[in-house]
This record gives structure tokens, C-alpha cells and sequence, in this order.
């Protein structure tokens, strides 16, 4: 069973199962692809934020409450 712990991001203490929280994972992958060439708008941020919400709300409404 793997262990929650929080967010590796900073300011964020989001539980989850990797380094960063759904958000977060998402955003750090978005920069590195960015950092690649893949020039990345304020739009582009804003819609990978708001799909990664989506998702850790799934992910937090599966998951069961053991983070108390
Ligand atoms: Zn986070």
C-alpha cells in the first residue's frame, strides 16, 4: 500500500501517491515540455490547471478518506 504524502511543489500541501499532486505533476510536466521548445502560453498553463483539477477531484472523490 503505497503511502500519501504531501505536495513536493512548494506552498502546496496536496496529498498524493508521486512527488507533486495531479496538479502540480501536470504543471511541472507542462514547463519541461515547454523548456524543450514547445514555447507555452498563459492559456496553455491555465487549461492544464484546470484539467488537472478536474482529475484531483476525481482522484480525491475515489480515493478513500485516509489522510486524516
Ligand atoms: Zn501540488
Amino acid at each position: 500500500m503505497p503511502m500519501l504524502h504531501g505536495c513536493a511543489y512548494p506552498g502546496c500541501s496536496t496529498f498524493t501517491l508521486s512527488t507533486y499532486c495531479v496538479e502540480h505533476e501536470l504543471l511541472v510536466r507542462a514547463v519541461k515540455e515547454s523548456e524543450r521548445g514547445h514555447a507555452l502560453t498563459h492559456e496553455d498553463v491555465t487549461a492544464v490547471a484546470d484539467t488537472a483539477l478536474s482529475a484531483e477531484t476525481a482522484l480525491t472523490a475515489a480515493a478513500p478518506d485516509t489522510a486524516v
